[in-house]
Parts: C-alpha cells; structure tokens; sequence
C-alpha cells in the first residue's frame, strides 16, 4: 500500500505561499516554478494543485491538465534558452531518486554536449533562478 500524502512537504508549503519560489505559470490545477538546485540552466518543475505524493497515488483526472502544462513549459523553455532538447522526467519513491513526496515533473533544457548536473545537487543564486523565471514567463507570453 502507498503511504499516505503528507501536507507538510515543501512543494505543499510552496502551493499554500507558505515559503518563496520562483512562479513562472499558474491556474486552477497547476503552478510551475524554477528547480533551486537545478540540472541545467532553466529546470523548471510543473507541479499539479491536487495532493498525492506522485504518480503512483495520483487522480488520473489530475494527469491531462498537468501534462499539457508539462508540454506547455517545455516549449517555452526551449524557446526561452534557444535550447536543443527538453529532457522530462518524474521520480516515484526514494529507489528512483524521489526526494519530495508531492507529484511533480522535471522540465529541463537541454544543450549538445552539455551533460545533466546531479539531482539534487548545488543551490543556484537566486538572482539567476529570477532572471531564468523572467525569460520563461516572457517566452510563455509571447
Ligand atoms: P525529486 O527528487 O524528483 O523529488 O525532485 C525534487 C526536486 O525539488 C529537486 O530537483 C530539488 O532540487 C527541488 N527542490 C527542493 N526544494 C525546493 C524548493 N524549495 N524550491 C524549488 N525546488 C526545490
């Protein structure tokens, strides 16, 4: 049996405005913001309102609206960075790499020759993480 969903997650605390992030899309059913330890310049997690701890407890009602936002975000950030390719990706538990236990899907640009850094890895400025917002809120608006 899966465990349960815990409301204290941070993505949660991000959700309800309890802590900082930085948006670049919102609507009824999903918030997207920019990844603070990013994989590459521009990753950006899409993250569905509606609680569960990820794919494998999730409402599939709550699957379309998030993977067209997912799609959404990486056209935009493509077009944001003039990148070569988007990677996705999305992690269930800690043996796939899981650390967050509230669903939500990695976007992230990608560059020939240009290797991920590690999950999870070093905390970008934040100054770079608000001007990498901006180009993305801007690429989605235009
Ligand atoms: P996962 O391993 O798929 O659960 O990914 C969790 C991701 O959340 C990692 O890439 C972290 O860098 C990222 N992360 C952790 N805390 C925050 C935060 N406060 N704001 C934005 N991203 C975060």
């Amino acid at each position: 049996m899966a465990e349960a969903y815990d409301p204290g997650n941070i993505f949660a605390k991000i959700l309800r405005g309890e802590i900082p992030s930085h948006r670049v899309y919102e609507d009824d059913a999903v918030v997207a913001f920019m990844d603070v330890m990013p994989q590459g310049m521009g990753h950006t997690l899409v993250v569905p309102k509606a609680p569960s701890r990820n794919m494998l407890d999730a409402d599939p009602a709550t699957l379309g609206p998030l993977f067209a936002i997912v799609q959404k975000i990486a056209v935009a950030v493509k077009k944001a960075f003039d990148a070569d390719g988007v990677t996705i990706m999305q992690f269930n538990e800690p043996a796939s790499g899981q650390t967050v236990y509230h669903l939500h899907v990695h976007v992230v640009p990608r560059f020939e020759g240009v290797p991920l850094k590690p999950h999870s890895g070093q905390m970008e400025k934040p100054e770079v993480l608000a001007e990498n917002a901006g180009k993305i809120r801007e690429a989605l608006a235009g």
